[in-house]
């Protein structure tokens, strides 16, 4: 029943079993034995059903943007397995997506709205600070914020893309995008394809988006864009193009989703004077702007991070009525026996190991074992297996029933 306060539910497994995936460093992810969560006051666990590789996974694990000696995974969907006390609105069997970690109510930037910046909210993000969803279970400190209910029409697997999309969503609400608007989009991965097509829904009148590679060019159209350039073929001349499309002043919007310095160059280049760039793609390297570039043209530059304060649940409804596609943003992976981390180089290259490369670059790694139940139905929660846990540092070498144990090497 929903509304109570729930108590600690399956205190027993304590001490039980679960498997996770470890960053351990560099292009190193080991599975290793982990002790199953158990939720205490305003806590919950969830039995992971699906988990996005996003971008920052990707800067993670090919580049070690976090110290190692954590389980990644920030885009999870799951059966809500424990509530701790206290918690309301939620039970176990309810279908969940894990948002971003709650507000703290008490810094600077959550007292003057600005929730998604909580100076507290990194540091107890999972995936990246706690441990995320590329594990069997996981502990969500604050439930009653940071989850929210998965529709019934809405799979497990389209769910799981609720992150990405949210996070376009927001970033749209946010800017100065009004209908009627001419838009660029440069880079048509996930986070562009979605922000094309919310969009679309919210009235632009012309949408151009910018893509190098084939596949999602051809996305980039069906989900929604006018017109697809690709920004090599065009060189200095883009933006001649783009201003001479919208009568010689260039666009109200440019959205940069590339992530690539040379991509935020070039938005700046695109959007009409007064205009505004909306910069939701991240990178932590330079990019080469002069400032009176941008103070002749009063060029607004916005940013939008995550979806923290809300969005997760619009989008979903958004989806449920078919008014934008989640399935066609990211690729999918199903993990083989002996996972190494296959999802990550894959996702680099935008393959999708069912129908071959060329797609977006998310990726959604399923657990293993057993697949999601039918939307809407509530899954029955398994319990995790039932061996002493060896703890931290015992490696299980494979998903297979040979365990050898030992340390990381
Ligand atoms: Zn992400
Ligand atoms: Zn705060």
């Amino acid at each position: 029943m929903r509304g109570r306060a729930n108590l600690a539910l399956f205190a027993g497994r304590k001490g039980e079993c679960m498997k996770a995936a470890l960053y351990e460093g560099v292009r190193t992810v080991r599975l290793v034995d982990r002790p199953v969560p158990v939720a205490g006051p305003g806590e919950a666990v969830l039995q992971i059903q699906y988990c996005g590789i996003c971008g920052t996974d990707m800067h993670v694990y090919f580049e070690g943007l976090l110290p190692p000696g954590i389980v990644l995974g920030h885009e999870n969907v799951g059966t809500v397995a424990e509530v701790g006390p206290g918690v309301e609105g939620f039970q176990v069997g309810d279908r969940v997506v894990a948002g971003p970690p709650g507000p703290c109510g008490r810094c600077y930037q959550c007292l003057h709205g600005r929730p998604s910046i909580c100076i507290d909210g990194f540091e107890h993000t999972n995936g990246l600070r706690r441990d995320g969803g590329m594990a069997e279970y996981m502990l969500v400190r604050d439930a009653e914020q940071m989850l929210f209910l998965i529709p019934d029409e809405l799979s497990f697997e389209d769910a799981v893309l609720v992150d990405t999309m949210a996070t376009a969503y927001r970033g749209i609400i946010q800017s100065a995008f009004r209908l009627g608007d001419n838009i660029v989009v440069s880079g048509a991965g996930p986070i562009g394809l979605s922000a094309i097509q919310f969009l679309r829904i919210g009235g632009a009148r012309h949408i151009t988006a910018l893509e190098i590679v084939d596949a999602r060019k051809e996305l980039a159209r069906e989900l929604g864009a006018d017109l697809v350039l690709d920004p090599t073929e065009h060189g200095d001349r883009l933006s001649e193009r783009i201003m001479a499309l919208h009568g010689g002043v260039g666009a109200d919007v440019v959205v940069e989703s590339a992530g690539v310095p040379r991509s935020f160059e070039l938005c700046l280049t695109l959007a009409r004077a007064g205009g505004q760039v909306l910069n939701l793609g991240v990178t932590e390297q330079t990019a080469a702007v002069a400032p009176a570039f941008i103070v002749r043209r009063e060029l607004d530059i916005k940013s939008s991070l995550g979806y923290g304060g809300g969005g997760g649940g619009q989008v979903s409804v958004l989806s449920v009525e078919r008014q934008v596609q989640y399935k066609r943003v990211a690729v999918r992976h199903h993990p083989p026996k002996r996972p190494r981390g296959e999802g990550f180089p894959q996702a680099r290259h935008g393959q999708n190991a069912d129908q071959g490369g060329g797609g977006p670059s998310n990726r959604v790694v399923r657990r293993g074992r057993t697949g999601p139940p039918e939307p809407g139905r509530k899954p029955a929660i398994r319990r995790a297996s039932r061996r002493s846990c060896g703890g931290q540092g015992f490696v299980l070498e494979t998903s297979s029933k040979r365990e050898r144990r030992g340390g990381p090497s």
